[in-house]
C-alpha cells in the first residue's frame, strides 16, 4: 500500500513536469472524466499546442481541457479509448517500443553523420554500411510506432463500434488545424481509419 503511494506520487510529479517543462500547456488539476461507461483519472491542462490528449511514459493520461471541450462527445470517446489502449498495452510490447525509442537517437546520429566520414576520406562502401544501419534503426522504430498507433485505433473501434468510430474519426480529422510537421507525422505513423475498419471486419468475420 505504501509502495503504491510512492508510485502515484512519482507519477504525478513526472506528469506535471512533463506538461510544464515540455510546454504542453498550463496544468490545471488531476481529476476524473466520465465518458460512456468509462470513468478515468486524467491530468488536465489548457492552452495546449499539440495533440489534445496523450499517454505519458509513466502510464498517465494528459488531457487538454480547452481543445477537447470544443469537440463532440463521440470524438472525446475516440480520443479516450485510443489513449487507454496505449496505457493498457501489454508490458512486453511496451518494452519493445521503449527499446526502439532509445535506439532512435544513435540511429539518427549514424544517418546524419555518416556523410561526414566521406569528407575524412573514408571509402564509399563504409558510408553505404552506416547509412543502411542508420536507416534500418529509424525505419524499425517508425514501423513499431505505426503498429502501436494502429493497435490503439483498433481497440478504439472495438470499444466504440464501426459507425461511431468512423464518424468520430472523420470529424476529428477535419476539425484539426495541425501544423505541417504534424501532418507529415500523421501520414507516417497513423493508419487510415478505413484500413483499421478493414482489419476490424476481417478479425470479426467469424463472430
Ligand atoms: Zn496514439
Amino acid at each position: 500500500m505504501r509502495q503504491e503511494g510512492v508510485v502515484e506520487w512519482a507519477q504525478t510529479l513526472l506528469t506535471i513536469g512533463f506538461i510544464r517543462y515540455l510546454r504542453r500547456g498550463d496544468y490545471i488539476e488531476k481529476s476524473d472524466i466520465s465518458l460512456g461507461d468509462r470513468n478515468v483519472e486524467v491530468y488536465k491542462f489548457c492552452q495546449g499546442n499539440g495533440p489534445p490528449a496523450q499517454k505519458t511514459l509513466w502510464d498517465t493520461i494528459i488531457w487538454d481541457k480547452s481543445s477537447l471541450e470544443s469537440i463532440t462527445v463521440e470524438e472525446q470517446e475516440l480520443v479516450l479509448e485510443h489513449e487507454l489502449s496505449h496505457r493498457d498495452r501489454n508490458p512486453v510490447y511496451k518494452g519493445i517500443f521503449i527499446g526502439a525509442l532509445l535506439m532512435l537517437a544513435p540511429g539518427l546520429f549514424i544517418l546524419l553523420y555518416s556523410p561526414l566520414h566521406l569528407l575524412n576520406g573514408a571509402p564509399l562502401t563504409e558510408l553505404v554500411d552506416s547509412v543502411v544501419a542508420g536507416f534500418s534503426i529509424v525505419a524499425g522504430f517508425v514501423l513499431i510506432w505505426r503498429i502501436e498507433e494502429m493497435w490503439a485505433d483498433y481497440d478504439a473501434i472495438c470499444a466504440l463500434g464501426e459507425d461511431k468510430f468512423m464518424t468520430a474519426y472523420r470529424r476529428f480529422k477535419t476539425g484539426s488545424d495541425a501544423s505541417m510537421a504534424h501532418k507529415i507525422l500523421e501520414k507516417v505513423v497513423y493508419t487510415k481509419p478505413e484500413n483499421t475498419r478493414r482489419l476490424y471486419r476481417r478479425l470479426h468475420q467469424s463472430d
